[in-house]
C-alpha cells in the first residue's frame, strides 16, 4: 500500500493572509486531497514579537470561506495536537535536549554584547561557534548558575548538504556555509527554524508546501531530520507569486500593485470561489484546457507534476474575467443577497433596487463596480455633449424635444408602471406617430439616464427610477432642450 500523503499550511499568524499565502493553503489541502490524504492546519506564533490580536480568526475564517478544510487542527483536534506551537512549548524543549544529548546541538552562553561584537565579521545572526565546545563542567556550573543560554543546532563543519525538491529538482549547499542557528531562545520560545521541523515529523507531515523564500534554508532543516535519525519529508517548495509593475517589468506581489490579502479582495467584491479558481492556476497548469474548477473537481485534477517552478503573475484582469462569470452564474437568491445591500445603502428610497440588481447581474465583473455603475441613478448627471443626436436611429435634439413632450402626458396616464405597460405605451406612441421606436426609445433612455450608455433599456429604466422621478427627469430634459 503506498502512504498516505499528508500535508500541512502552518501559517503564522500576521493578521491578513496574503494571497501568496492562500496559493500554499491550497495547494498543500489539494496534494493531499487529490491523493485521499490527510491535511493539517498549525499556527505557528512562537515569534511573540509579531503577535497580532485576532490574526489566527483571520486564518480559520479565510479557509472556511475558501473550503480548505482541513482534518487536524485548532477548533477541529485531532491526535497531534495541540496545532498551535505557542501550546507545545515543552515538546520543543524536550526534542532540543535530545540533539544535545546526542551531540547534534549545544547550549551556548554567549552574551548579547559578544554577539554583537561579532557581527561586522561574521555577518548580522552569525555566530562564531564560541560555545560548541565547552567543557561539561563549565556547562554544567553556568547552567547551575542560571546563566541565560540558547541552544544551538551543531552544523557540520565540512560536506555537502543537499535535497531534491520536487518543483525545484535538487538544492545543495555547502556545510561550511552554515551557521550554528539558535533552535531555542533564551525566553525558551524555539524557533520556526527548530520546531516546524519538530512538529513536521511528529505531526507524520510527508509533503512539506511552501513559499520558496525556504528553498536554501532547507539544507538546514534536512540536517535535523537526520540528527533525529527521522526520515525526511518531500520537499514541495512554490515559486514566488509576482505583480506586474507600472514599468512593465514584474516583482513580488505587494500592495502597490493591488489588493494583496484575501480580505481586501473580498471586501472589494471578488468571490472566494473566484478567487481560488484563479490561484489554483497561479503556478500549477491542468492537464487540459479547462479553466473553471470547483473545488472537488481542484481535488480531482490536482497533480504535482502540473507545477512549474517559474514566478507567477498576479494578473487583475484575469481575476475580474473569473469574477465576472463567478457572478454571471451565482444563482439570483445568492446574488441578491450580495448587490442588494449595495444598492441599498447607494440609492434614494424610490429606486427599484431589485430590478436594478437584476440589470447589473451580467455586467459588473465585481461587486465593487456597482458604486461606479450607478451613479447616473443616485444623481442626475450633467449633459456631457450631445447625447441626443444619435446616426443608427435618426435622431436629433429637436425630435427628441417633441418626442418628451408628447409622451410626458401618455405616461402620466399610464395604468402601471412596469416594463411591458411602459413598452406597450411607447411602441403604441411610436406606430401612431410614424416614428422609429429605436428614436423613442433613445430620446427617453438619454433623458432620464443621462449618459450613452446604461444597463437596461428605456423602459427598464424607467421602471427602476419609478414614475415620480422617471416624469420629473423627463419634464426636466424637456425645459433644457427648449
Ligand atoms: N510559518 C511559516 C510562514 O508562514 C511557515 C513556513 C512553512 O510552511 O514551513 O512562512
Amino acid at each position: 500500500m503506498s502512504e498516505t500523503i499528508v500535508t500541512r499550511f502552518a501559517p503564522s499568524p500576521t493578521g491578513f493572509m496574503h494571497i501568496g499565502n492562500l496559493r500554499t493553503a491550497l495547494y498543500s489541502y489539494l496534494l493531499s486531497k487529490s491523493k485521499g490524504g490527510r491535511f493539517i492546519l498549525r499556527i505557528e506564533d512562537t515569534d511573540q514579537g509579531r503577535l497580532v490580536e485576532g490574526a489566527a480568526d483571520v486564518i480559520y475564517k479565510t479557509l472556511e470561506m475558501t473550503g480548505i478544510d482541513y482534518d487536524e487542527g485548532p477548533g477541529v483536534g485531532g491526535e497531534h495536537g495541540p496545532y498551535i506551537q505557542s501550546e507545545r512549548l515543552p515538546i520543543y524543549k524536550e526534542y532540543a535536549e535530545k540533539l544535545v544529548q546526542s551531540g547534534h546541538a549545544y547550549y551556548c552562553f554567549c552574551t548579547q554584547e559578544r554577539l554583537e561584537s561579532l557581527k561586522n565579521d561574521i555577518g548580522i545572526g552569525g555566530y562564531d561557534g564560541h560555545c560548541r565546545d565547552l567543557p561539561q563542567e563549565e556547562i554544567e556550573r553556568n547552567l547551575a548558575e542560571g546563566k541565560p543560554y540558547v541552544i544551538r543546532q551543531k552544523m557540520p563543519l565540512t560536506g555537502t548538504t543537499s535535497y531534491v525538491d520536487e518543483v525545484y529538482g535538487e538544492v545543495a549547499i555547502d556545510n561550511s556555509e552554515l551557521r550554528d542557528q539558535i533552535m531555542i531562545k533564551a525566553d525558551g520560545f524555539p524557533t520556526y527554524n527548530f520546531c516546524h521541523v519538530v512538529d513536521d515529523h511528529l505531526m507524520g507531515v510527508t509533503h512539506v508546501v511552501r513559499g520558496n523564500e525556504y528553498l536554501t534554508s532547507t539544507p538546514k532543516y534536512c540536517l535535523l531530520y537526520d540528527a533525529f535519525g527521522w526520515e525526511r519529508p518531500h520537499y514541495v517548495h512554490l515559486p514566488l507569486l509576482m505583480g506586474r509593475d507600472a514599468d512593465g517589468n514584474v516583482s513580488k506581489l505587494s500592495k502597490r500593485h493591488g489588493a494583496v490579502s484575501f480580505q481586501d479582495l473580498v471586501a472589494d467584491g471578488y468571490l472566494p470561489e473566484a478567487i481560488v479558481n484563479y490561484i489554483a492556476l497561479l503556478g500549477w497548469a491542468p492537464k487540459d484546457t479547462q479553466e473553471f474548477f470547483t473545488m472537488d473537481e481542484l481535488k480531482a485534477a490536482f497533480s504535482m507534476d502540473g507545477l512549474s517552478k517559474s514566478p507567477a503573475v498576479f494578473d487583475y484582469e484575469k481575476l475580474r474575467w473569473f469574477n465576472a462569470e463567478y457572478i454571471k452564474n451565482m444563482p439570483e437568491d445568492a446574488y441578491n443577497a450580495k448587490a442588494l445591500p449595495i444598492l441599498n445603502e447607494l440609492c434614494p428610497d424610490y429606486i427599484n433596487t431589485e430590478k436594478l440588481a437584476e440589470l447589473l447581474h451580467t455586467r459588473i465583473s465585481a461587486f465593487c463596480d456597482i458604486k461606479e455603475q450607478v451613479g447616473f441613478v443616485t444623481e442626475r448627471l450633467p449633459m456631457e455633449g450631445d447625447l441626443y443626436t444619435n446616426k443608427k436611429n435618426k435622431t436629433t435634439p429637436e425630435l427628441c424635444k417633441a418626442i418628451l413632450d408628447d409622451c410626458l402626458p401618455l405616461l402620466e396616464a399610464a395604468p402601471a408602471w412596469d416594463n411591458d405597460t411602459l413598452f406597450g405605451i411607447l411602441k403604441q406612441y411610436a406606430a401612431d406617430t410614424e416614428r422609429k421606436a429605436g428614436a423613442v426609445m433613445w430620446a427617453v433612455r438619454i433623458a432620464i439616464a443621462r449618459q450613452a450608455v446604461t444597463p437596461g433599456g428605456a423602459t427598464e429604466l424607467m421602471e427602476v427610477f419609478g414614475r415620480e422621478e422617471t416624469l420629473a427627469r423627463m419634464r426636466f430634459a424637456a425645459e433644457e432642450l427648449n
